[in-house]
């Protein structure tokens, strides 16, 4: 038996998919407040403020899936540009399908490795995304290929995923974020209990091995369990980090920070917001009643 959450959940992601209701979506007197809430309009302002406040970023030019290959370098370009803006110490976090991983491994590679080589240049650190489980052969394949030349690029494994505490155990000294997941797969873990059970499990993988972890959740009691582990792991404040999505408890995001913690906000840019806007929605449904309230109030 499915809650009324679950259904919602899967309609609004099976939504973030449809051209229709993109078109519908972003034609319609959307209120900025909807997308300003999640995404940042000037990204320098924002990184700038950010930065200000103590708080670390990963940024994200918006834009998912290319049908050919002048889009993927056109998204190349658009990295290399955001890079510009991005002072040392930020972090790009970046979709492989985005750079054509659906057309081809190789040029995915190619061009990863190209924003990988700039990024070094800057001080800047990337991070690849996890999108939905068809790619995620080739996103672990193209990151271990990417680790050789740039070690520290980083990966996102999905904590709902099955083979989630498996890839964290091969994922041997690198830099990996871990979060639930939010997409859906075939297999995957749908129950509340199941995913944060999972989390728990791959996180225990992270905090005692060599690598990075990177904390990526707003779940308060993830959050306690990943200091705590830090602590019994003999981790300290510089040796793991808290990542949280731009707009979403950012009074959490700076009682972290003012504790000494590095707490890393996730900053989504660009005027392709849709499917993002789409899949922040479907977490929370209170989220998805103060959409059609501002849709009406127009
Ligand atoms: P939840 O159980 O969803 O939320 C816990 C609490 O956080 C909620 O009760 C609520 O208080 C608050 N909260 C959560 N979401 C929202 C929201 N949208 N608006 C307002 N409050 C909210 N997923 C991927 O599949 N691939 C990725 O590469 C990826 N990268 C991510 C990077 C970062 C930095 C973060 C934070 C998340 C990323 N995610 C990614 C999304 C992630 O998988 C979850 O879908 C998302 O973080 C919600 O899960 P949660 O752990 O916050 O827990």
């Amino acid at each position: 038996v499915f809650s009324v959450e679950h259904v919602l959940r899967q309609a609004m992601l099976a939504l973030s998919k449809s051209r229709r209701a993109e078109r519908l979506v972003t034609t319609s007197p959307l209120t900025s407040d909807v997308v300003g809430r999640y995404v940042a309009g000037d990204i320098g302002a924002v990184v700038g403020d950010l930065t200000r406040k103590g708080l670390l970023v990963t940024v994200d030019h918006l834009g998912e899936e290319v049908t050919d290959q002048a889009q993927a370098e056109a998204a190349v370009g658009d990295h290399l540009a955001l890079l510009r803006l991005l002072p040392a110490g930020a972090d790009v976090s970046i979709k492989l399908t985005a750079l054509g991983l659906r057309l081809s491994r190789g040029l995915a590679l190619d061009h990863a490795a190209a924003i990988c080589a700039a990024a070094e240049r800057k001080g800047v650190t990337v991070t690849l995304d996890a999108e939905e489980h068809d790619t995620i052969p080739g996103l672990h394949a193209v990151h271990a290929a990417l680790r050789r030349e740039h070690p520290e690029v980083g990966v996102v494994v999905q904590a709902y995923l099955p083979d989630s505490l498996d890839r964290c155990e091969k994922l041997v000294g690198a830099r990996v974020r871990l979060c639930k997941g939010a997409y859906t797969a075939p297999g995957a873990y749908t129950r509340t209990a199941d995913i944060d059970r999972a989390f728990v499990r791959c996180l225990k993988v992270l905090m005692a091995g060599t690598g990075y972890p990177m904390v990526a959740t707003h779940d308060p009691r993830l959050v306690r369990i990943a200091s705590t582990l830090a602590v019994l792991d003999g981790r300290d404040l510089t040796g793991f980090e808290y990542q949280m999505l731009y707009g979403v408890r950012p009074e959490e995001q700076a009682r972290l920070a003012g504790l000494g913690a590095r707490m890393r906000v996730y900053v989504p840019y660009g005027s392709d917001w849709y499917a993002y806007l789409m899949r922040r929605l479907a977490e929370r449904p209170r989220n998805l009643a103060f959409f059609l309230r501002s849709l009406a109030s127009r």
